[in-house]
């Protein structure tokens, strides 16, 4: 995964403008874990930059999306989340709220790298996942 640092770098070198705004919703995606979707990162940037629209939000994903930063992980029903870690790995999804986490097995992960460098074709996407309720949506029943 990129450090902040080096996608100011690489967002310079593409000739894209770095605003505070940018950094701020870069900072979140990069620094926090939590897969957030475009409405928790409008309500946390705009805490900071009260002005700022969900359409930058979603501007300034879509930009980092087309850069290969970031992965967007859609789900039918329910909103959108973005991960700054875009290599292979394995997620634990909540069906109902979308909670997403992220599930270490190096071993796995490296297998599975193997296997699609063997495939005869290359893989326009690939999403390694497994559904379960989350704590609190398993206690709404
Ligand atoms: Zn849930
Ligand atoms: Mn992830």
């Amino acid at each position: 995964m990129l450090t902040l640092k080096q996608i100011i770098t690489m967002l310079h070198q593409k000739g894209h403008k770095v605003t505070p705004q940018r950094l701020a919703i870069c900072e979140i995606l990069f620094s926090y874990k939590s897969h957030p979707t475009a409405d928790e990162i409008y309500k946390r940037v705009s805490q900071k930059f009260p002005t700022i629209s969900l359409s930058t939000i979603y501007q300034t994903l879509n930009l980092l999306m087309k850069l290969g930063l970031i992965q967007e992980l859609g789900f039918p029903n329910i909103s959108s989340r973005y991960d700054a870690n875009t290599s292979p790995h394995i997620h634990i999804i909540c069906p109902k709220c979308g909670n997403t986490q992220d599930y270490e097995d190096k071993k796995f992960e490296e297998l599975w790298s193997k296997f699609i460098t063997k495939l005869n074709f290359k893989p326009i996407g690939q999403r390694l996942e497994i559904y379960k309720y989350c704590d609190k949506c398993s206690k709404i029943g």
